[in-house]
């Protein structure tokens, strides 16, 4: 069996940590089992829905390399749903209703006073055709139900174990409103049957719709999908992630300077045993992906984690992979200044930092202008990868000086500051003519 799986966006957003956490998993699991990923643009809700939105979801895919090998607009599918609810409809498990929103919530009402389950009483089911006729001459137009069995419906969660729901404990879903429009739940089966879905892999939110769809998918004699339902995210302190989603857009996370692959590793492995940290790239996250390794606790969500897996990422980028984006910074210095500075990046726009530190201009910082001197007069004419460590021998012996009072004023004259990358490259980097010019205290 080739392992098929869909992400199914609704376009009324632009997409964040939440929902691509979908659309990553479904993307890892399927490339680590070698199977095929299908983008299921959910646009049944034409008001909501705009073509704006469905872009900004492909651009935010394809900019974290999650690449689909079909795409679907539900909105052109409509064919395929009308036959499913004739499908449901001749078996008896579609019918009409014609409560309005207000009779329905003074029904439930009645309910919960006599301490009875708010379920769905199912009397339309009882209508007479005389009496459906009646509330249509009124100007009722039904909305559509689907009769649930009222049984037991099981299934083995790839997350959540064996799960087991009473459908008989749940109202009669609504399938069809009464202006026609087709709600989530039925074309989505009748999608995942169509395209061959094999797994349905969601966030838990979901859970609720899977005892009905499992119905579903039975009455539209297709085969049922296993379902995987992976815990949600919170906030790093527990709470819920909601209030701050706004600002976590893949767009903001991009704008900010996050690598598409610290966002693909970071949310494909929350809650998971695997660390979070840095992969060498999606195919990696793929081959490690394990559903036996997802927990079923709220995955939390700490920006710091994205922060570190960021550094790790740009630390094992190759010069290959870095030059175009050195480039069009005017910060691409060569291979031996990417692989000098590479582990001190927090985010790629720091080389800039530090193609500046090296091609200047730096204020050399100077505490003691005698002993640079001292250190300039040893400074070898021609600068190699083991000058930094011959030369600050050479200067340790002729000064006394050692350890910190030796390689700090060195470091502080050389690059202005001191903190920074390791000082052998950096040296050879910088370039005899500048090193001697910061070593006599001028800007250079
Ligand atoms: N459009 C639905 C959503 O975004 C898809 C749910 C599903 O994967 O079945 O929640």
């Amino acid at each position: 069996m080739t392992v098929k799986v869909r992400f199914a966006p609704s376009p009324t957003g632009r997409i964040h940590v939440g929902n691509i956490r979908a659309a990553i998993v479904n993307w890892v699991f399927a490339r680590g089992q070698g199977g095929e990923f299908v983008l299921r643009i959910d646009d049944t809700d034409r008001e909501r829905s705009t073509l704006d939105y469905e872009q900004g979801i492909e651009t935010d895919l394809t900019w974290l390399g999650l690449t689909w090998d079909e795409k679907y607009n539900q909105s052109a599918r409509f064919d395929l749903y009308h036959l499913a609810m004739e499908r449901l409809r001749s078996q008896g498990r579609l019918y009409p209703c014609y409560e309005t929103q207000d009779e329905l919530d003074r029904r439930r009402k009645v309910q919960l006073s006599r301490g009875q389950p708010p379920i769905y009483d199912r009397t339309a089911l009882k209508l007479t055709d005389e009496e459906r006729q009646v509330l249509e001459a009124e100007g009722r137009k039904p909305h559509w139900r689907f009769r649930l069995d009222g049984k037991r419906v099981k299934w083995t969660d790839l997350v959540r174990g064996d799960c087991e729901v009473d459908t008989a404990s749940m109202s009669d879903p609504v399938l069809i409103r009464e202006d026609g429009a087709f709600l989530y739940t039925l074309p989505s089966v009748a999608d995942d049957i169509d395209l061959g879905i094999t797994h349905v892999i969601r966030g838990e939110d979901h859970v609720t719709n899977t005892g009905a769809q499992i119905e579903i998918f039975e009455a539209l004699g297709g085969p049922v999908p296993v379902f995987a339902h992976f815990s949600l995210l919170v906030d790093a302190d527990g709470g819920a992630l909601s209030k701050r989603l706004g600002s976590l857009s893949i767009m903001d996370l991009r704008d900010r300077g996050m690598e598409p692959l610290t966002i693909a590793c970071h949310i494909a492995r929350l809650g998971t045993s695997d660390p979070l940290e840095a992969v060498a790239d999606l195919q990696a996250l793929g081959e490690s992906f394990d559903f036996a390794k997802m927990g079923r606790n709220p995955a939390r969500f700490d920006p710091a984690d994205m922060a570190r897996i960021n550094a790790g990422v740009l630390h094992a980028m190759s010069y290959e992979q870095a030059k175009p984006r050195l480039e069009a910074r005017g910060a691409d210095l060569g291979e031996a200044f990417w692989l000098a500075i590479r582990a001190n990046l927090s985010l790629f726009d720091d080389v800039k930092d530090w193609a500046r530190i090296v091609a200047g201009p730096v204020t050399p910082v100077v505490a003691d202008q005698a002993f640079l001197d001292a250190a300039l007069a040893l400074l070898p004419q021609t600068l190699d990868a083991s000058s930094w460590s011959s030369w600050t021998n050479a200067v340790k012996d002729a000064t006394g000086a050692k350890g910190r009072a030796l390689f700090q004023p060195l470091r502080a004259a050389l690059i202005g500051q001191d903190h920074g990358p390791e000082m052998g490259p950096m040296l050879v980097l910088i370039g005899r003519d500048r090193a001697g010019r910061r070593l006599s205290g001028h800007v250079a």
